[in-house]
């Protein structure tokens, strides 16, 4: 996700309750009915629920809307619903595996946001960021679990309805006779369907009904697609806007090629940009990512953006991070990979000045100084979109890639994704990764990047010994945070002129001094600090 434009709504983690934990959707087969006007829809839910563990009753999130009807495993059965769940009895099946059908009908306030563009023109966004995903599906809306989907929206013909996965199929209903026998006065409606075939957490299941027309992007990453094939790209926007395709889109192809490469195949059917109305800047929604709809009428969605999203479809998305705290398993990935393909795309000076620029948000946020990356005390979920599951966690990848090399890491960032496509992933499983690549225990790094607040400040001080030829260094780390160990690298520019580029280690100490490695006939003009921007640390010379 990108850049929260609104933060008006505050929700609460809603932990996973015992009963819920004890059941697993594996499969949602979500049939709706959308109106021509006004907010109200009619849905069908087919659950394929798992037991996993003990329990007779089944407890399904979801507000605002009427349960009618329920069938267990075919036949009608009992239930009951309060202002937050549904609970259907399921004690009197034997078996593990169970099939759990839903009718319920309402208005929807939140999560499929109905309303008008800016023509006036009736459409729906899915927008469930993080838990609201409930205000319309019946579900157990937890990232830890993930489910196949396959969506059936009946809609008024001239809305384009677009979802995750591989379109199945787009038929004409045919019109009901009017009561006076005669045809064609009712509004035409089109079955649209899709079917998102590997697992993905209720909050990047989506769907968009609205005045969409198709920009066809091509394909790309051919052979890196998840079956082999290539990954067809296509950018759905308002009619009005087609003539600004394709804007920074052009870089799409590009930016997937790029990822598949790095990390593995493109892990889902095809991959669609939407212009929508999602609070978000972005939403990463599983193979359909949505943009704000600002952006695309304000000159486009630009290309940091629609890499940003895209990333997620690999981090975020197929590999989930398993409770809300890693979140920046997800937004750190996406915004260190959307650095990385800057990299690529526009070279390593640019990305160094984005590395400097994040660097300098964040040392002057005051989250990154008052609360760790991973602050499982924090239960507003949209409090976790800030400057330490974004940049410092991105900041957090890019010292890791400097401490343990390119090879090791990327290496140990495939093996990761891997082990955990399509499941859910913690902080640990990524360092146990990383540390089987690097060949060198790592949890002095996660703990003091991730696990305490703050960042590296720096004091140096230099004086050359002309006796031994060599130049020594003291590093103090002030009072305000814990001592931090890094490797720092060193320009040092002699008296003729010339740059040494030397690394020196420095422990998690309040002072350290250090013999450089490196002999000079005479003092060095200058030292400068950490010239690739590589660490995360704000310097201070005496
Ligand atoms: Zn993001």
């Amino acid at each position: 996700m990108r850049q929260i434009l609104a933060l008006a709504a505050v929700l609460a983690v809603a932990p996973l309750g015992a009963q819920q934990a004890a059941f697993h959707v594996s499969n949602y087969d979500l049939t709706l009915d959308l109106p021509e006007t006004g907010k109200t829809i009619e849905g069908r839910a087919e659950l394929t629920v798992v037991r996993t563990a003990r329990a007779d009753t089944l407890v399904l999130d979801l507000l605002d809307l009427a349960v009618k009807r329920v069938w267990l495993v075919g036949k009608p059965a009992g239930f009951t619903q309060d202002d937050a769940h549904v609970r259907v009895f399921v004690g009197g099946v034997r078996a593990d595996t169970l099939r759990v059908a839903l009718e319920y009908a309402g208005a929807v306030t939140d999560g499929l946001i109905v309303g008008t563009d800016g023509a006036g023109r009736w459409m729906a966004f899915g927008d469930n960021w993080p838990n609201r995903a409930r205000h319309w599906i019946p579900s157990i809306d937890h990232p830890r679990d993930k489910a196949t989907v396959t969506w059936s929206v009946r809609a008024p013909s001239d809305r384009k309805v677009v979802a995750n996965g591989t379109l199945l199929e787009e038929t004409t209903i045919p019109l009901a006779p009017d009561p006076d026998g005669s045809f064609g006065r009712g509004v035409q409606r089109t079955l649209t369907r899709w079917r998102e075939s590997h697992p993905i957490p209720v909050y990047l299941m989506t769907i968009a009904a609205a005045p969409l027309v198709r920009y066809d992007l091509g394909k790309s990453a051919c052979g890196f697609a998840r079956d082999g094939g290539c990954v067809s790209q296509m950018v759905y926007v308002a009619p009005e806007q087609r003539p600004s395709m394709p804007g920074d889109f052009r870089y799409a192809g590009d930016i997937v090629d790029f990822f598949s490469h790095l990390v593995a195949p493109f892990p889902y059917e095809k991959l669609a940009h939407l212009q929508s109305s999602t609070r978000f800047g972005g939403m990463e929604n599983a193979s359909a990512i949505f943009y704000a709809d600002g952006g695309f009428r304000k000159g486009g969605t630009n290309a940091s953006t629609i890499a940003h999203e895209t990333a997620h479809q690999w981090f975020g998305d197929a590999v989930t991070e398993r409770e809300w705290s890693h979140l920046w398993l997800s937004e750190g990935f996406a915004t260190y990979f959307e650095e990385l393909w800057t990299r690529h795309a526009f070279g390593d000076s640019a990305f160094q000045r984005e590395m400097a620029g994040t660097r300098v948000e964040l040392l002057r946020d005051p989250v990154v100084a008052a609360r760790p990356v991973i602050d499982s005390t924090q239960t507003e979920l949209m409090q976790l979109l800030d400057a330490n599951s974004y940049q410092k966690g991105g900041w957090t990848l890019h010292m890791l890639r400097s401490l343990v090399g390119d090879s090791a890491f990327f290496r140990g960032i495939r093996d990761y994704y891997a082990a955990h496509l399509d499941g859910n992933a913690s902080t640990d499983d990524l360092m146990a990764a990383v540390e089987g690549r690097a060949g060198m225990k790592l949890g002095w790094f996660f703990d003091q990047w991730l696990r305490r607040p703050g960042y590296a400040s720096l004091t140096t001080n230099w004086k050359y010994d002309a006796a031994s030829h060599r130049v020594v260094l003291e590093v103090e780390q002030g009072p305000r945070f814990a001592a931090y160990r890094f490797p720092l690298l060193i320009d040092v520019t002699d008296a003729s002129g010339v740059v040494h580029r030397v690394r020196v280690e420095i422990g998690a100490e309040r002072s350290t001094r250090v013999t450089i490695p490196l002999a000079l006939a005479a003092a060095p003009r200058s030292l400068a600090f950490d010239p690739a921007v590589e660490l995360l640390a704000e310097f201070h010379l005496r």
